[in-house]
């Protein structure tokens, strides 16, 4: 069983900020950013790439329910998923990063920004 399996099968402890019967949303171990939740569908899922359309709705709802719990539904936040190796994904069970509290880094300068591939 899968390191979020765990956590949702309550085997290994989490600071929940929400749940409901599909999804949870916890606080991540090593957060990012001042508010950092991970969000995922409670059955397990690998990746982004073989989600179903139909778990993304709920994923959706849910997700800007948790972003309206802690906050940050009206200053911002960044959501995002790192799908398969290229991606940088170390969990294979399908998460969203939601990224708050503070303006979040991001480059958005139009120079050439593709060095790193
Ligand atoms: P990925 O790199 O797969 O997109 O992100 C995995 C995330 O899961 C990382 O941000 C990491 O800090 C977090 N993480 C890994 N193990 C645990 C854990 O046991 N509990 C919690 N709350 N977060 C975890
Ligand atoms: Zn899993």
């Amino acid at each position: 069983m899968c390191i979020f399996c765990k956590i949702v099968n309550k085997e290994i402890p989490n600071n929940t900020v929400a749940q409901n019967e599909d999804f949870l949303a916890f606080n991540d171990l090593h957060p990012k950013a001042p508010i950092h939740i991970l969000i995922i569908p409670k059955a397990h899922v690998d990746c982004f790439q073989d989600v179903s359309a139909e778990t993304m709705a709920g994923l959706t709802t849910f997700a800007q329910e948790v972003a309206s719990k802690v906050g940050v539904d009206k200053s911002g936040y960044r959501l995002i998923t790192n799908n398969g190796e290229d991606g940088g994904q170390e969990v294979n069970h399908l998460h969203f990063h939601m990224l708050g509290g503070g303006k979040i880094a991001w480059d958005h300068s139009h120079e050439d920004n593709h060095k790193s591939i």
